[in-house]
């Protein structure tokens, strides 16, 4: 596996060697590939948080290189700042899934890189906050058009897995090296582990995961960095895809959202609950219940779902409603 560790953002020199250092002591005693990742250029939602500290952590990067014999990745979102970075000669860039969601951004970076006088190791290309396969897809060939390696990062969205995505684009194009990135993926460093154990069952290409010396000072995303001490549970030694495992994801995935459904339910049921008390309704209104059974035996129907399927299942609901109204 691939392996790309390091902060969130550069903050000071300090943290970029010491975090750098860490991960240049896994590198020292294993086979795999280990990438330094630090972001320089923050594409924050709010203009009121830390937005990185610019250009003036670029040669912090080179130091890493230089230093350590590690390769340094950062993300870039305009043409200045793919130049400033190429200049510098850091070895990969990555285009944030804020940019990626603008293929007028993303043309604009394959143009500048075209025309660059020197060339990354290669350019990885985070999939779209919003959930589009075609504009991954499409970001993709934009970039392979400049002649540079291209690798493809899953981040999730909105802190959802989104695997059907990345199955999408694994069926599509399995020749393009994919990559997960379980810190932005769940927002929450205690499922990070986790994550990265499925991406070895799903024989992924390698791990992008967030990591500062210490995640609670974090001026970005503290939430979701590890720290240094728990860099060993990010190893992997990844097995041969396979679409059973790919499947069962996003069949968990499925039931997740299932189960907050149903929860959302019942807390409607509670509140719906609440008003009949207030105006002395009885908590079990049979007419009601008839309507909504007859609405989804019809559904099912359409659906080649069986009717005494639907009854369990609307019956389950309903009792489970009916508790809640009465607890
Ligand atoms: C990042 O990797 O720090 C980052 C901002 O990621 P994303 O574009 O996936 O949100
Ligand atoms: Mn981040």
């Amino acid at each position: 596996m691939v392996y790309i560790f390091g902060p969130c953002s550069a903050e000071n020199e300090r943290q970029v060697i010491e975090t750098a250092q860490a991960v240049a002591a896994l590198a020292h005693n294993s086979q795999s590939t280990f990438i330094f990742r630090a972001g320089l250029w923050k594409p924050r939602t709010s203009p009121d948080t830390f937005q990185g500290v610019g250009k003036a952590g670029l040669p912090w990067l080179q130091t890493v290189q230089r230093q350590f014999h590690l390769s340094a990745a950062t993300e870039v979102a305009t043409v200045p700042q793919l130049q400033a970075a190429l200049q510098a000669g850091i070895h990969y860039l990555w285009i944030g899934a804020r940019t990626a969601a603008n293929p007028i951004a993303v043309q604009a970076l394959a143009d500048a890189l075209r025309s660059a006088e020197s060339r990354p190791k290669a350019v990885l290309i985070k999939n779209p906050v919003n959930e589009d396969a075609a504009l991954w897809l499409g970001n993709i060939r934009r970039l392979e058009a400049t002649g540079t390696p291209v690798m493809a990062v899953h981040r999730g969205c909105n802190h959802h897995p989104c695997w059907a995505l990345a199955y999408t684009l694994h069926q599509q194009r399995p020749d393009i090296p994919l990559l997960l990135d379980p810190s932005h993926m769940s927002g929450d460093a205690a499922l990070v582990p986790e994550l990265c154990q499925k991406a070895s069952e799903l024989g992924l290409y390698g791990l992008m995961v967030e990591i500062h010396p210490q995640p609670a000072q974090a001026l970005s995303d503290s939430r979701q960095q590890l720290p240094l001490s728990s860099l060993s549970l990010l190893l992997q030694r990844s097995g041969p895809s396979s679409d059973i495992h790919w499947l069962r994801a996003m069949m968990d995935e499925t039931d997740d959202a299932l189960w907050s459904v149903i929860r959302q339910r019942m807390a409607l049921s509670r509140r719906i609950g609440d008003w009949k008390k207030e105006h002395h309704l009885a908590v079990v209104q049979p007419e009601r219940f008839r309507t909504m059974l007859d609405k989804r035996r019809q559904w099912a129907a359409e659906q080649h779902i069986s009717a005494a399927t639907v009854e369990q299942i609307m019956n389950a609901l309903h009792s489970e409603s009916i508790r809640h109204q009465t607890i």
